[in-house]
């Protein structure tokens, strides 16, 4: 066919598709210059990543002729050529090592440089590096990015967990121009405002689980305050009056006393905060008065709480899973048959002990079930994909309490009328643990009443009891 075409084909080509180079011959985008301070290990892998992004790389070293491997592709020269053949100064260097920069000032005048350094220790200096630097090169356009990623995961590339590149600066067109690298070099970049916000850049590695030292603070301090309880009330009081050494039963009984006690204080804790701030605003008859700062930092770290409190959950469903097994169990109960057979007598089969034993378990393996959706749905990958309806739809928070609360009740079921409860007049611990979910309990019971949901929700829209204009105060239950 194509041999009875007229050998003029490009005049049938339409317009929209005229090609302005001939394939191959088409003259290929410059590749974009840029510069990087320093050849050590930050330098070397975003030097290659920057390569195979499509960039050019010229490093700025000391030892340009003995600086050891480069990323195929680079080149290594001094540091005032470097700096003035491109645009954008990556400078990977410490801290420590800045001033000779000062002399470099006329070639890095205009210049956007980049300072990815990081510090050792917190407010190891009175400003941030980005700060010192730019107070260097008054001249220049810094810009704090990329010291939140590692070495390791520039050379690797972005994952899910490490795909954002803070930056910060006083330079709005120079941010726009390290947020187009990043996003070229497969990142998200998040821009946390002026200089001033590079000194939180700077302490972001050094971080350790801020969020989750309150929660964590409170699983030991109730942990051991339990443990201690229970090994004073059980073991001890056992060996002292009378003279039985039961210490074994630590490791799984005490434990599994220990746990559970935890977790559901712990979930308590995690709803309170709530509740208490809903009182506060209807205490107030506003929501635009801010939060005690103790209740604010409470409430950040509800979350932490919850998780923590459904590890101990599980590792309470893993204990109490084990004991069919137990040496101590199987030996009461073969012992407890044979003494039914040599006395000649059977049990009698109590349907209320078999109601309280199925129900007990039946909230506990519920309370458990909510408790996992719970934390699945508070992975950011799954609450993300929710809508806000959806969300809290499936958070059925105070159901979780309020089963895992009935599932302590029945578990103590008559146990708190029993003066043997009281070894050395202390109340047994589940009677103790059930406290703070009795009271959240009553609490949100109380903020359901139809009176007070409506006023909070008023409040919550925006209503105030004192108009601000005239100070005159309204009613607030309707
Ligand atoms: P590094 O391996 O020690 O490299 C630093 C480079 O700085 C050296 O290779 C050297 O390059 C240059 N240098 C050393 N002393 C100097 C001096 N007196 N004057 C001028 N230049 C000097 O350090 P790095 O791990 O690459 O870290 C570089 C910067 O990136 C640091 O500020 C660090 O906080 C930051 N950072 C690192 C990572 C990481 O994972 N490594 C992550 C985030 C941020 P030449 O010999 O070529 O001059």
């Amino acid at each position: 066919m194509s041999a009875d075409r007229p050998s003029n084909m490009s005049k049938e080509v339409k317009p929209e598709s005229v090609l302005l180079h001939p394939l191959g011959t088409a003259a290929a985008p410059e590749q974009e210059l840029l510069c990087i301070f320093g050849t050590g290990d930050l330098g070397r892998s975003l030097g290659q990543r920057l390569l195979q992004s499509g960039y050019r790389v010229v490093y700025g070293s000391r030892r340009p002729h003995s600086c050891g491997p480069l990323p195929q592709g680079a080149q290594a020269t001094s540091h005032e050529a470097a700096a003035q053949s491109a645009g954008r100064v990556f400078i990977c260097i410490h801290r420590e090592h800045y001033d000779f920069l000062e002399t470099l000032a006329p070639q890095l005048k205009g210049k956007v440089l980049v300072d990815v350094s990081n510090n050792l220790k917190k407010n190891l200096y009175p400003e941030a590096n980005a700060e010192y630097l730019q107070r260097l090169i008054p001249g220049a356009h810094v810009v704090k990015a990329f010291n939140t990623l590692s070495a390791w995961s520039l050379q690797n590339g972005p994952s899910d967990a490490n795909r954002q590149v803070y930056l910060c600066g006083n330079s709005a067109e120079g941010k726009l121009t390290v947020a187009e690298v990043a996003t070229k070099l497969g990142f998200t970049a998040l821009d946390k405002g002026s200089l001033s916000a590079a000194r939180e850049l700077e302490d972001f590695p050094l971080q350790l689980f801020p969020e989750w030292r309150l929660p964590l603070r409170v699983a030991f301090g109730l942990t051991a305050l339990f443990f201690f309880y229970v090994l004073i009330r059980d073991v001890i009081y056992a060996y002292v009056v009378q003279g039985n050494d039961i210490s074994f039963r630590i490791m799984v009984s005490l434990a599994n006393k220990v746990f559970p006690i935890v977790s559901l204080i712990m979930l308590s804790l995690c709803y309170l905060p709530g509740v208490i701030a809903a009182f506060l605003q209807l205490y107030r008859g506003t929501k635009y008065r801010r939060f005690p700062d103790w209740l604010d930092r409470w409430m950040l770290c509800r979350k932490q709480l919850g998780l923590v409190a459904l590890g101990f959950a599980f590792l309470h469903v893993i204990y109490t899973l084990v004991i069919p097994i137990r040496y101590y169990v199987r030996f009461r109960i073969a012992a407890n048959t044979i003494s039914q057979i040599r006395e000649n007598k059977t049990s009698v089969f109590d349907t209320t002990t078999a109601w309280r034993g199925d129900s007990y378990y039946s909230m506990g393996i519920l309370g458990f079930g909510l408790y996992l959706l719970l934390g699945i749905t508070s992975l950011p990958s799954v609450s993300n994909a929710l809508s806000w309806r959806e969300f809290s739809f499936i958070q059925l928070g105070y159901l979780t309490v309020f089963f895992c609360t009935f599932h302590t009740y029945l578990y103590g079921w008559n146990r708190f009328l029993k003066p043997s409860s009281y070894k050395w007049y202390t109340p047994p611990a589940y009677l103790l643990c059930l406290v703070v979910p009795s009271l959240l309990i009553v609490l949100k019971l109380l903020l359901l009443l139809p009176c007070v949901d409506r006023s909070l929700i008023r409040i919550r829209q925006g209503w105030e009891r004192n108009d601000p204009e005239d100070g005159s105060a309204k009613a607030l239950l309707t």
